[in-house]
């Protein structure tokens, strides 16, 4: 392969979880791969060992002394954007790097402006940041235009599930062959727990993800199931399927990533072992598959695969974001807003655990949906619902 045909990468949140491991995808294919730019919240140590690892053209972090510091050690080498601006260095290093291909690792609302900056240029998204499509899916798709079979390929999922149903459709779509997807959750750390000690479970409690290893926002989002509800919202705009068709199942062992079944019934699944990295990797090679080492799925390792309905009753987050998918409009914007902000008063022990469900309830039955038509109507909503529940004048 020559040097021309290498795909330059834009990742953004490469401090994160899926972001170290999206720069590990980049180390391995060397030859396919180079970074265009990299962009961090805080964690300036680390952005910088990746500057001078992978040498991008540009580079973004949040605090205008953070950023100066790059420039003084980076000198004209990398072009430093920062967020003295709010937001809008993210856009702006999205707008004017060079690159092929946006990755977006960054987490919460946060990330939507960037996925929007890159599909307006014409670029292609590898998405983690599933926020992105929950707060404005129906918008990003009228900048991919009218497709449909989905959001497919402008947007490439890297979320496991969404991967996994990717790899089990043919040429990447859902067409009228498709009856049901079933999006596989591991129920979290508290599938066995009875739902009255949920009121008194510590933030460390949540944070002790049975098979994955991620960031703080999305484990505790896994042990309200929340995320899952976030993954059907995802499913919904990324393969143009209606809520009736797209189901969830616990699965604990999280080596089924989600099943496709067709209407002649035919069921298709994608396995494997909880690795981020294959999923990651797949987004940026699509419709190709890189190799990849290390531990293999052995089956009767495993032994057994079990499979239960979700129990909405003790998981209310689930039903409550599902519901706030099918109302539509700026509805899951509202839930997404207020969720981010109980799960980080959770977080910092300010609240409880059944106080997220209770916040977000009481943001969505309090909201009233418009149609979620732009950025400024999204970010306002978003806006609105934050400084709602920051003052905690919702039922708590
Ligand atoms: P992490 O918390 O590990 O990483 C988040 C990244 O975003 C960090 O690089 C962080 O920078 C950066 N960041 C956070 N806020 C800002 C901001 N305001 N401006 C600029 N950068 C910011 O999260 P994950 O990697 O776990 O998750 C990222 C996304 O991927 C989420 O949307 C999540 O739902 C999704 N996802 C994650 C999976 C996983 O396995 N981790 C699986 C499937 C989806 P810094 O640390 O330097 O402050
Ligand atoms: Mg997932």
């Amino acid at each position: 392969m020559t040097s021309g045909e290498r795909k330059r990468i834009l990742i953004l949140g490469s401090t994160g979880s899926i972001g170290r491991s999206a720069c590990s995808c980049v180390r391995r294919f060397r030859e396919r791969f180079e970074v265009a730019g990299l962009a961090a919240g805080s964690n300036i140590d680390l952005l910088a060992e990746q500057v001078t690892e992978f040498a991008p053209s540009a580079a973004y972090i949040t605090a205008a002394t953070n950023a100066d510091a790059l420039r003084d050690r980076f000198g004209g080498n990398v072009k430093v954007y920062d967020g003295s601006d709010g937001a809008s260095g993210l856009e702006r290093i999205v707008e004017e790097c060079d690159y092929d291909i946006l990755l977006n690792a960054l987490v919460g609302a946060v990330g939507f402006r960037p996925t929007v900056a890159a599909l307006k240029r014409g670029k292609r998204v590898a998405l983690a940041n599933k926020e992105s499509l929950v707060i404005g899916g129906d918008y990003i798709r009228t900048i991919i235009g009218q497709n449909q079979r989905g959001a497919i390929p402008a947007l490439l999922p890297i979320d496991s599930e969404h991967s996994a149903i990717l790899q089990c459709l043919p040429q990447g779509g859902a067409d009228g062959s498709v009856e049901s997807i079933i999006i596989t959750a591991s129920g979290g750390p508290f599938r066995n727990q009875p739902e009255e000690a949920l009121a008194s479970v510590t933030p460390e409690q949540a944070l002790n993800h049975p098979t994955w290893s991620m960031g703080k926002k999305i484990t505790v989002d896994s042990s309200t199931l929340m995320n899952k509800g976030f993954e059907v919202i995802e499913a919904h705009h990324l393969f143009s399927l209606p809520y009736d068709k797209l189901r969830v199942c616990v699965h604990p062992q999280s080596i089924i990533h989600s099943l496709v079944e067709f209407h002649d019934g035919a069921v298709i699944a994608q396995l494997g072992l909880p690795d981020m990295e294959l999923p990651i990797q797949y987004a940026l090679s699509w419709p190709h598959r890189l190799p990849i080492g290390g531990k293999r799925l052995r089956l009767s390792d495993i032994r057994s695969l079990e499979f239960f309905e979700p129990d909405m009753g003790k998981f209310p987050c689930l039903s409550l974001c599902i519901e706030a998918g099918r109302i539509g409009g700026t509805a899951p914007a509202a839930v997404n807003a207020a969720n981010e902000v109980a799960v980080d008063l959770f977080l910092n022990k300010r609240i409880g655990f059944t106080d997220i469900a209770r916040i977000v309830e009481s943001a969505l039955k309090g909201h009233s949906p418009v149609k979620a038509d732009s950025v400024e109507v999204i970010e306002g909503v978003d806006r609105e619902v934050r400084e709602r529940v920051s003052r905690r004048d919702m039922v708590c």
